[in-house]
């Protein structure tokens, strides 16, 4: 191709952008972002960002080295395949070849969009506006415990809010997690302060308040929504471009959509796993730095070897360092390395006796040879592999 455009200046835009230069493509490249900030990393909005620990978490590439044109608080708002055009605020951006790479949007509580002290964490700005709120030391109600929800509350009361955390499962991380891998995890909310009311439902939020179905009434200086987020993918209705019942744009083995010279990675994106036998659709950071590689590739070179990652990501709550890697269903077995209530544990998931995911919690040494194993599709021995002082890679 001779102009390559990527949509979205978030992680994996920006990977890809880079992949492609490292991968020797030599013509134009532009790199085209919604938001007006030079492109930056999400993880720290909810952890040093969001303490004012850290100012802003830019990402330390040089796009003028790398001879990469950006355009930043562009929208873009649609796609005519045919004339290999995008539409933008700013009028059309022809391509050769489309790199889409839009990310996700956080999924917005019924009725609350609007209400005064209602606020999401996905962009530097929604973090930008929660500092005063820990600054102030609000009452803060947390709606989902989810991934977002635990870092969340965990900056929270490190900052001196009194935080309630409303989640509608009966545990947090439901979708992730089984309720016994999530049982202790409810203990860590309660530890750092923070009331955790599981199994309840916000009826309506009132600046000031959040109301439950069951009637109860909670004081909130500050509503923090993290219920998930959907592949911000809503620009394309019409394109022609395919898209899953998630929202995703249903990329192939290397990352290339249904139509030509068009390519999809990171959060907005779901791909074919082998290894796992389903489409997965992954909102995770390694996600949005391996994937572009593999589009780069195909872009360059026309062919790639399929991306099929285990997919991997960490999270920084109560204290805590939690890593996950591989995937796992409700049928595989679980196996304890390590007590719950230990300062550090381990669950391994196996299938027929094949390691295929770990979550590790303070045992980083655990996930790493895991993520090994369950890319090799190594069998584990199950009494070897339950005690923790036993290296996992020789279990
Ligand atoms: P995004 O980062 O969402 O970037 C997409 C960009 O595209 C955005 O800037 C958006 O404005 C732009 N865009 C969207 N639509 C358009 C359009 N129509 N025109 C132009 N531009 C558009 N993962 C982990 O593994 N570990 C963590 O600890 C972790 N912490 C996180 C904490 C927070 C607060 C958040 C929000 C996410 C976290 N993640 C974490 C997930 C990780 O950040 C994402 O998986 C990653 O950012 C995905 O990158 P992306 O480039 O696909 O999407």
């Amino acid at each position: 191709p001779h102009h390559v455009v990527v949509v979205g200046a978030g992680m994996a835009g920006v990977q890809t952008a880079v992949a492609l230069r490292e991968q020797g493509f030599a013509g134009p490249v532009t790199l085209i972002g919604a938001e007006p900030h030079q492109p930056y990393d999400r993880p720290p909005l909810s952890k040093a960002v969001l303490l004012g620990k850290a100012e802003d978490s830019a990402f330390d590439v040089d796009f003028e080295e790398l001879d990469v044109t950006l355009r930043l608080g562009v929208e873009v708002t649609g796609l005519r395949a045919a004339a290999h055009e995008l539409d933008t605020e700013r009028g059309p951006v022809g391509y050769d070849a489309l790199v889409l790479a839009t990310g996700a949007e956080p999924v917005v509580l019924p009725g609350s969009q609007g209400v005064p002290g209602v606020h999401l964490l996905r962009t530097l700005d929604d973090a930008a506006r929660l500092r005063p709120v820990l600054e102030h030391s609000h009452d803060v109600v947390v709606v989902g415990a989810g991934w977002i929800g635990a870092e969340f509350t965990t900056a929270a009361r490190a900052a001196g809010c009194a935080v309630t955390v409303v989640e509608a499962a009966d545990h947090p991380l439901a979708g992730t997690l089984p309720a016994e891998v999530a049982a202790p995890m409810s203990a860590w909310y309660a530890e750092s302060g923070a009331d955790l009311l599981t199994g309840a439902r916000v009826d309506r939020v009132e600046p000031g308040a959040v109301h439950l179905t069951d009637g109860r009434e909670i004081p909130a200086g500050a509503v923090v929504v993290g219920i998930g987020a959907r592949p911000a993918t809503r620009w394309l209705a019409g394109s022609g471009i395919a898209l899953g019942p998630d929202g995703s744009v249903t990329a192939d083995a290397t990352l290339r959509t249904s139509l030509p010279d068009v390519y999809a990675v990171g959060d907005c994106a779901s791909f074919p796993s082998a290894r796992y036998g389903e489409r997965l659709l992954v909102h995770h950071w390694d996600n949005a730095l391996q994937g572009p590689r593999t589009a780069a590739t195909a872009l360059v070179e026309g062919v790639a070897p399929a991306y099929d990652p285990v997919p991997y990501f960490w999270s920084e709550q109560f204290g805590r360092f939690v890593q996950y890697a591989g995937h796992h269903t409700g049928s595989d077995t679980l196996l304890w390395r390590g007590a719950p209530t230990d300062p550090a544990w381990t669950v391994c998931w196996l299938r027929e006796g094949v390691l295929v995911a770990v979550l590790a919690v303070g045992r980083p040494r655990d996930l790493a040879q895991g993520r090994k194993l369950v890319d090799a599709g190594a069998r584990i021995d199950p009494v070897r592999a339950a005690d923790p002082s036993v290296p996992l890679k020789t279990a």
